[in-house]
């Protein structure tokens, strides 16, 4: 049994992404008890620059396509590339990060080998289907997130899905391995590069949730965006990173960068302090996770209190400002 897994870097720094790390040691746990074999699959103008890691994170071998001419993603040519990487390992199942990258390439590759592709998923394993023997079950939220679909492709090979960054857990300790890379051989045709890059913009966002042990969140019932800033006070007060819920984006109270949830980003801080959020399941599919989870609601019978370790029922008007002249009065 083989795992393939689409290997992302970000062009502007050169380094790996995280999601590539994610799948690599999703793919590593799904093959260990199937003694299967993971191999990633590369395809730009370089490799990035600390690809041993994949290693670290449960990686047997890397399959590289290396050519200058793909320093972007040029999709067609990437289609093109990738699946004759994937004709050539003939792996079961093939991971992809759900990324801009991964969500325009995988689709193409899906369509280009007549497979079938589940986007998304948040959970994967392996198990025995009818006579279709082992198959991937792809577990994904289905009708706006109020229940959760497992997905098979029992037909067709390779078995594929994308995972956003985030879902899948990283070890504590990583593996201590050699790299294992190999050269993979295929023609660029000119025509498979349609698009021309003027300028790569980077966006400054200020915003890292991965890096954060703490993440302050607000949501519809903080009611403002002046009042928002009272989130970004409580944030600064204890070093966190500023969150929100899809209401509170929507409302304009801040940008939607900070949406966390189904269709935002997933968190795992140590502490997770939800303030005004209801706990719909959609924003909880980003936040659950959380080793410790504080609820701020008026309402006692938020569902937001059933995921909290600890909650207080209370207007975050007054409870955030006594949280924070606390937290002032510890530090002095
Ligand atoms: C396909 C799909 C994807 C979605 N993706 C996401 C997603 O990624 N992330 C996300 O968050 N949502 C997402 N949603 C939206 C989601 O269904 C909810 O609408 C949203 O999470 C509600 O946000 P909220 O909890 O801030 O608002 P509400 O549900 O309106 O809750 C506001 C809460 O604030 C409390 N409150 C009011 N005033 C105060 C006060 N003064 N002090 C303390 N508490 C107060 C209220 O009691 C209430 O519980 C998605 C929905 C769909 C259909």
């Amino acid at each position: 049994m083989k795992t393939a897994v689409f290997v992302e870097k970000n062009p502007l720094t050169n380094r790996l992404r995280d999601v590539s790390m994610e799948l690599s040691w999703k793919a590593h746990s799904l093959m260990e008890a199937h003694q299967g074999e993971v191999v990633g699959l590369f395809v730009g103008d370089r490799l990035p620059e600390d690809t041993e890691r994949l290693f670290h994170y449960g990686m047997d071998r890397l399959v590289q396509f290396t050519d200058p001419k793909l320093d972007h993603l040029y999709s067609i040519a990437f289609k093109h590339v990738l699946k004759a990487m994937i004709e050539s390992e003939e792996p079961d199942f093939v991971l992809f990060g759900a990324t801009h990258t991964g969500r325009d390439v995988a689709p193409l590759v899906a369509s280009a080998m007549k497979t079938g592709l589940t986007a998304d998923c948040t959970q994967l394993y392996v198990d025995d289907f009818k006579e279709s023997g082992k198959i991937l079950y792809q577990v994904r939220p289905a009708f706006g997130g109020n229940i959760l679909a497992t997905i098979v492709t029992p037909d067709h090979r390779p078995i594929m899905s994308t995972v956003r960054e985030g879902v899948m857990r990283l070890p504590e300790h990583v593996l201590d391995r050699k790299p294992n890379i190999s050269t993979f051989t295929a023609e660029v045709r000119q025509e498979w590069i349609r698009s021309e890059f003027l300028a790569t913009i980077a966006k400054a966002s200020g915003v890292n949730f991965q890096a954060a042990n703490t993440v302050v969140s607000g949501g519809a019932g903080v009611g403002s965006r002046d009042n928002f800033k009272l989130i970004f006070d409580l944030a600064h007060a204890l070093g966190a990173e500023v969150g929100a819920s899809r209401a509170a984006v929507d409302f304009g109270f801040v940008d939607k960068e900070r949406q966390i949830g189904q269709t935002g980003s997933v968190v795992r801080p140590k502490l997770y302090i939800a303030c005004g959020i209801s706990g719909s399941v959609q924003h909880r599919a980003g936040m659950e996770e959380s080793s410790k989870i504080i609820a701020i609601n008026t309402d006692p019978d938020a569902p937001i209190f059933h995921i909290a370790h600890m909650g207080i029922v209370g207007d975050l008007k007054e409870v955030i400002p006594t949280m924070i002249k606390y937290l002032k009065e510890e530090a002095q």
